[in-house]
């Protein structure tokens, strides 16, 4: 039988980053094991790349503002460019009531000493984001230094830096069971390719993370949530610097990136087929109807269906993180449940469970809103909006 010490389930930017910084602090025999063929095959290699610390949790402005020193510094400490781009986030209000909410989270925000994040008005925003249309926006928020990161080089940078740090990984291996002895800690895991016997689990599964846990008899309350992305051909519409400009209400926003405009608005995702990551023709034709209207220079320019992709979100009941010891099995690590902001907290959450694995609790943050029991406790975090 194989050994490890720690098997990471998921090479994704998630199970990288914490696989590099266990690695990075001495752990020995660190193993991720994936189904997929290669890296990115996940929701990471599909992620638009936005970065925010504009939040209106404590805990969320804190995992970003720690993610953020670690992406200012990333080139340095793993040798790769992460991308990030301080375009800024851009947030706009149609009602009244949509303000209010961006006002407290600013509140939540400056409290946490993002300071640069302020309320801005409707002339402001026609500067910083002029193709947008503003005849029904009443204000926003804008932080200078939210904006754009690059999910692929986050997670090959991080995945080199694990193998050099004496990580492995193997792909094309699908873990099918999690081996529990009679104390209820695991021992070892079943995969597509033989046992491996483990000290630990780390479970960075992603959108699959539930079906992951309840291999081990551990619910899980993460689902996953399709997003879909329309992308125009290629264009110089809308400048590469313009901030991730998004609506608040409906959640419609859009960016460029690689020479394209990117569209998004949430919808519900497949009724009764969770996983389905098909782009649904319908949904296109309503995006590009909202894009027209609210970024009219875009009527000028054609969706390229060939670049119009979707992938799954891994929602959590309360859209944020589940991280530490899973409830009920003491040597299974949870890392899940980011909701669709994983890529740009992975260098915090990897830093973090490190610690916890390490140490037994977190030092960089206090983390407790993020522990795992707080949904059989009735205690979930509060989230107003979309933020
Ligand atoms: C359209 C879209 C846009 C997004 N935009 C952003 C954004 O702008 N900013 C941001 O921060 N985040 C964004 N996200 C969210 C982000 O992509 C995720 O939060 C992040 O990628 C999660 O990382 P992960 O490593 O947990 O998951 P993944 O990258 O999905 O990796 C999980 C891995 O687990 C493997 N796996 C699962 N089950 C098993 C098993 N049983 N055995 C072996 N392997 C298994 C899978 O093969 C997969 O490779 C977006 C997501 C989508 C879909």
């Amino acid at each position: 039988m194989r050994q490890a010490s720690v098997v990471i389930v998921g090479a994704g930017v998630l199970g990288a980053s914490v696989a590099y910084h266990l690695a990075a602090r001495g752990w020995r025999d660190v193993l991720m094991v994936d189904r997929s063929d290669g890296p990115g095959r996940g929701s990471t290699g599909v992620a638009t790349g936005g970065f925010r610390a504009q939040y209106g949790t404590a805990i969320n402005v804190r995992l970003s503002l720690l993610a953020r020193e670690k992406f200012r510094r990333f080139r340095d400490e793993i040798g790769v460019d992460p991308g990030y781009l301080p375009a800024g986030y851009l947030w706009l209000a149609v009602t009244r009531a949509e303000l209010d909410i961006l006002r407290a989270a600013l509140e939540v925000q400056h409290a946490e000493g993002l300071h640069e994040a302020t309320e801005v008005s409707v002339e402001d925003i026609g500067l910083l984001s002029p193709a947008v249309l503003r005849d029904d926006v009443v204000g926003g928020t804008f932080c200078p230094t939210d904006g754009f990161i690059a999910p692929l080089q986050v997670l090959n940078g991080y995945l080199a830096a694990a193998l050099r740090a004496g990580a492995r990984v193997e792909w094309r291996t699908a873990v099918t069971g999690l081996i529990r002895d009679e104390g209820g800690s695991i021992v070892a895991v079943e995969t597509s390719s033989g046992h491996i016997s483990t000290e630990a689990v780390v479970n960075a599964a992603g959108a699959w993370a539930a079906e992951l846990a309840e291999q081990a008899g551990v619910p899980l309350p993460i689902a996953p949530l399709r997003r879909q992305i329309a992308a125009t051909v290629p264009c110089s519409l809308v400048p590469p610097t313009t901030p991730m400009t998004i609506f608040a209400g409906d959640g419609f926003h859009f960016r460029a990136r690689d020479g394209r405009v990117l569209l998004l608005w949430p919808t519900p995702g497949v009724s009764g087929k969770p996983f389905d990551i098909s782009v649904d023709r319908e949904w296109i034709d309503t995006v590009t109807a909202m894009a027209h209207r609210r970024v009219p220079i875009l009527h000028t320019v054609a969706i390229d269906l060939a670049c119009c992709r979707a992938g799954l979100y891994e929602m959590s009941p309360d859209r944020h993180a589940l991280l530490g010891q899973a409830p009920g099995c003491d040597n299974l690590f949870l890392i899940n449940g980011s909701s669709g902001h994983g890529v740009m907290h992975a260098p915090a959450l990897g830093q973090l469970l490190t610690e916890i694995m390490s140490d037994g609790a977190a030092s960089s943050l206090e983390v407790s809103a993020l522990r795992p029991s707080r949904f059989a406790e009735g205690r979930p975090n509060q989230v107003s909006g979309l933020l």
